[in-house]
């Protein structure tokens, strides 16, 4: 198997490359933001548990998002390898999904982080919300998704430092020049 972690801050693009990597490399896209939008439309359970959380910008606590996860991954058992879209967010979600995988024999092969300013960053997310009017996506609570991301996500970057799988992408261009350099990192493996 062959398992990607697309990681990057909010707006950076990760489901619009997503969406063409799967198409090329026949993998799996799982992106725990979708599963939640899901969950919360369907109004099952677990969309009630997280609802507020996510529409205040909060993250979902690690145990509830870890769990949606697993259940994910496990839905696929003849997937030729998966792309982590919005997980891991926190360093206990990363070591969650390295013992994971380890017990099913494999591993992620590579992170590649989307680069993009804040200054971008601000100015798609609100074309993104006049678009798909997400409620997330409103300023004041954009604000606390950028607080998450600088005090919890950011230090996914170094553990997968520290593992040697990190490499860096520029963000910002056009999207087939951005697909281009993501595929050639992808191709490496
Ligand atoms: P973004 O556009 O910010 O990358 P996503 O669509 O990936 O947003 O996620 C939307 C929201 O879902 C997050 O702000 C958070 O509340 C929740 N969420 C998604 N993935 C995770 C995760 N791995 N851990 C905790 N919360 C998550």
């Amino acid at each position: 198997m062959l398992n990607f972690v697309l990681f990057g801050p909010p707006g950076a693009g990760k489901g619009t490359q997503s969406e063409k990597l799967i198409e090329k490399y026949q993998l799996i896209h799982i992106s725990t933001g979708d599963l939640f939008r899901a969950h919360i439309k369907d109004q099952s359970a677990l969309g009630q548990r997280v609802s507020e959380l996510i529409a205040n910008g909060k993250l979902v606590p690690d145990e509830i998002t870890i769990a949606m996860l697993e259940e994910e991954v496990d839905k696929n058992p003849d997937a030729k390898g998966f792309i982590f879209d919005g997980f891991p967010r926190t360093v206990p979600q990363a070591e969650a999904l390295d013992s994971f995988l380890e017990r099913k024999g494999t591993s992620i092969a590579g992170v590649i982080a989307l680069d993009v300013d804040q200054e971008e960053l601000t100015k798609r997310i609100a074309q993104r919300q006049l678009e798909t009017g997400r409620v997330d996506d409103q300023a004041d609570k954009l604000q606390k998704r950028i607080e998450e991301y600088f005090s919890k996500t950011i230090h996914v970057l170094p553990y997968y430092e520290g593992q040697q799988k990190l490499s860096k992408v520029n963000g910002i261009g056009k999207i087939d020049d951005i697909f281009a350099e993501l595929s050639a990192v992808i191709d490496q493996y």
